[in-house]
């Protein structure tokens, strides 16, 4: 019998499933994610997480809580760099961690570090650390690496053309034939492709006939260009991905209003979207609204502001 890994539905997971699910595949293990973020999910999170967490980091304990009777191992790797000279957010290196105080009765977790800061090279000895947890044999781990990196590219692609994740991953799509207004959705994409914890956005403003554009569909290069515009080189991963996205968004004449994704206690955010806001108000003259995400689920006072954020939009249209 296979040995099953469990992967948290959380954080980065609709940035790398299909390359950790491909890699472990081949390396013989049964691979189970945890599903859709539910209400259950959440209240498990909150339970078990440290209150002053992020939301994205509560949602995460949930899904490890939620996974860990029902899997051999549980992988929670320690993300410290994913782009060379830049640092992510410290929570996703202190993950493990915090799981694994916080929740008793875990498997056996699998930590790896994932840290390119200084060069590319590093992901190499890391997968193979990783591999080494299945099988002793480097040639079946390199294999299974390079099959996993032509997966993600297939994935990546996918997403700059336009797919959703969830189409990719669970075959569910939210995105029709719409003839609206062009809407550039700003955020990371555990807010983003979290349709519970984003009170179903997407299919919203599907219902409206809304389109939207998403970060994961802008080229890696069109964001570094629009952060060029700071004396300093941004080192944040996730700031940088947030502020270049949202200047893009700006600057397009095509895109008609830009809506911001933040949740409550993230201190990135509370810096990025201030800059954004500031250089929004003083370039650009377009709809822009910044919607804070909790873990409140009644979503009267989301709604409402959204609408006024439609309205805003049919009445530029209109003027
Ligand atoms: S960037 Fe913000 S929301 Fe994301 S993990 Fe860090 S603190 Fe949480």
């Amino acid at each position: 019998m296979s040995v099953r890994v469990g992967i948290p539905r959380g954080m980065y997971f609709y940035k790398f499933y299909p390359f950790a699910k491909r890699f472990l595949m081949e390396l013989g293990a049964e691979v189970v994610p945890s599903p859709p973020t539910n209400k259950e999910i959440l209240n498990l999170g909150s339970r078990f997480c440290i209150d002053d967490a992020c939301l994205p980091v509560k949602v995460y304990h949930g899904h490890a809580e939620y996974l860990k009777d029902k899997v051999d191992y549980m992988l929670i790797p320690r993300l410290t760099s994913i782009v060379p000279r830049e640092y992510i957010c410290p929570k996703f290196g202190g993950l493990p961690e915090m799981v694994k105080y916080s929740i008793n009765g875990l498997p056996k977790l699998i930590d790896v570090e994932i840290n390119m800061y200084k060069s590319r090279i590093s992901l190499i000895n890391s997968l193979y650390e990783l591999g080494t947890v299945f099988t002793k044999n480097p040639y079946k781990i390199k294999k299974a690496a390079d099959k996993a990196a032509r997966e993600q590219i297939i994935y990546d692609n996918c997403l700059l053309k336009g797919e959703l994740p969830c189409k990719y991953i669970d075959g569910t799509d939210v995105s029709k034939n719409n003839s609206g207004p062009l809407v550039g959705i700003a955020t990371h994409p555990y807010l983003l492709y979290d349709s519970f914890i984003n009170m179903n956005l997407l299919d919203k403003l599907s219902d409206r006939g809304i389109k939207f554009i998403l970060p994961e569909m802008l080229e890696k290069k069109t964001i570094e260009e629009k952060c060029r515009i700071f004396e300093k080189r941004m080192f944040w991963s996730s700031s940088k991905d947030l502020i270049g996205s949202a200047l893009y968004m700006f600057e397009n004449n095509n895109i008609d209003g830009i809506l911001m994704l933040t949740s409550f206690g993230c201190g990135i955010d509370s810096l990025s979207i201030e800059l954004i806001q500031r250089l929004g108000r003083k370039k650009y003259n377009k709809p822009f609204m910044v919607m804070t995400l909790d873990e409140h689920t009644g979503d009267a006072n989301f709604n409402t502001r959204l609408e006024a954020f439609f309205d805003l939009i049919d009445r530029r249209q209109a003027n």
